[in-house]
């Protein structure tokens, strides 16, 4: 969503507070964005695109790019700053961490600013979930929670292997995790390294969120659970409560809470993936207190810290952990890395949740986010748009087709406004620290937006 293919190719303004106007910056960097570009393998975009602005400087809820302009960013990074840019709380904790050790490795020895992180964790989850396995991000807290799930099982004497997952679902980028996703532009050679079972939604839009979605939505994952499968039963069930990557997709209603049941009766762990709806991003701390469910794992990671530091977490019911006393190598879990649980992210981490907690950014998400959807769901009208939906700060148009989808965030970058596409969802996913001004902005661009792309405009 940084492709602005207007994006200037003169020499950059340095605006206020960038590093480009200093002295010591590399060769590299003076020759500007397309430069800085080539020697970067971007991930997820052509190879062959050059032009794409860098981002130089971030205040509240705003970006600048290297020629001066100042975007809102609806999009808060890959949907990780949840309390915007230069947040000094966060930043001042971050350094003095760094000041004092700046990491040393959880395997032998432990250090304080994980332990800490560990035992606020649990006093926010709440319930049996207290023990934490901490990593570097998303994807690294889905393979260990689904790790868990998998190697828990002969360890009790069951070998359970498979996973049940949604097709659209979308839980990260290692092998593992594109392995639990259906979607269409991942990676399928990596399909199978354990058995899954995808479940296609029934429908999506509105349809999907009433009384008869939610029935035929449950049923379908019902009969993935229960199949027979050379594999037995399945060892769990992994899914996101809001869908991201899939295209900003609400549950139905009372999905959590059916299929909380459905593993209590069946035995499969129930792993909740709220990497980016945990930490207030739909208007609760967790998605999942929505329908008041407690999953057996909980992964998260983006809003753990704002993105101050690469974070994130697998947070197990404890009983999980016990089991694991009986694995025959270590007696304990055999994942994690050098840089695992690292000493600045978790201290970040802290801070970012004091900040959560005393600004009530929970409260301003729920708030601001049925604000931003109101007002959405008055002014993104027409025959383009076939579905206006949302939770908290997660608010999604959904256009006729990707190609209009493209052209919507392509039309509200040019209006400094940054918006998130997947497919032919649009979504604004702002700072939970917007304000009603913010909120405003982003529905007069997303609007004027429209406009331009209906009558091919600006
Ligand atoms: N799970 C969900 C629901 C996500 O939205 C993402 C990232 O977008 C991931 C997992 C993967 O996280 P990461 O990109 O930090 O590996």
């Amino acid at each position: 969503t940084l492709t602005d293919r207007s994006a200037s190719t003169t020499t950059p303004a340095a605006p206020p507070g960038s590093s480009t106007g200093s002295s010591t910056r590399s060769p590299g960097a003076e020759r500007g964005s397309d430069d800085t570009a080539s020697r970067i393998w971007h991930s997820w975009t052509p190879v062959r695109q050059r032009t794409r602005p860098a981002i130089v400087r971030g205040a509240g809820y705003h970006v600048w790019d290297d020629a001066g302009r100042r975007y809102l960013d609806a999009t808060s990074s890959a949907l990780n700053a949840v309390c915007g840019y230069g947040e000094s709380r966060i930043e001042a904790a971050a350094r003095t961490q760094a000041a004092q050790l700046h990491h040393f490795e959880l395997s032998r020895f432990t250090h304080r600013p994980a332990a800490a992180l560990a035992e606020r964790l649990t006093g926010l989850l709440g319930g049996p979930l207290t023990r934490t396995v901490l990593v570097n991000s998303g994807s690294e807290a889905v393979e260990a929670a689904v790790r868990i799930a998998i190697d828990l099982w002969p360890l009790r004497g069951e070998p359970r292997s498979r996973v049940v997952t949604l097709e659209r679902g979308y839980h990260g980028s290692t092998a593992l995790c594109q392995s639990l996703s259906g979607l269409p532009h991942l990676a399928n050679r990596y399909r199978d390294p354990i058995p899954v079972t995808r479940v296609p939604l029934p429908r999506e839009g509105a349809a999907l969120r009433t009384a008869d979605g939610l029935e035929r939505a449950f049923e379908l994952i019902e009969q993935a659970v229960a199949e027979p499968h050379e594999d037995g039963p399945p060892a769990a069930v992994v899914l996101e409560p809001l869908l991201n990557v899939g295209g900003g997709i609400v549950l139905p209603p009372g999905l959590l809470a059916r299929l909380r049941r459905l593993c209590d009766r069946t035995g499969a762990l129930l792993i909740l993936d709220e990497v980016f709806t945990g930490l207030g991003r739909t208007g609760a701390w967790f998605a999942s207190q929505h329908e008041d469910v407690r999953p057996d794992l909980m992964v998260l990671s983006k809003g753990l810290n704002g993105g101050y530091a690469p974070i994130g977490a697998a947070v197990a019911a404890g009983h999980l952990a016990e089991d694991f006393a009986a694995e025959p190598v270590v007696g304990g879990l055999r994942y994690g890395h050098t840089t695992s649980g690292h000493a600045i992210a978790c201290a970040a981490a802290l801070a970012t949740l004091d900040v959560i907690e005393e600004d009530g950014l929970v409260a301003r998400s729920a708030r601001h986010g049925a604000d931003l959807l109101d007002a959405l769901t008055a002014g993104a009208t027409g025959p383009l748009v076939t579905d206006v939906r949302g939770r908290g700060l997660v608010v999604t148009v959904e256009m006729a087709d990707a190609d209009l989808a493209a052209r919507l965030v392509q039309a509200a970058t040019a209006r400094r406004l940054l918006l998130r596409q997947q497919g032919r969802a649009v979504m604004a996913v702002p700072p939970l620290t917007i304000d009603e001004t913010g909120v405003r902005e982003i529905a007069e661009s997303v609007a004027g937006a429209l406009d331009d792309v209906r009558t091919g405009g600006r």
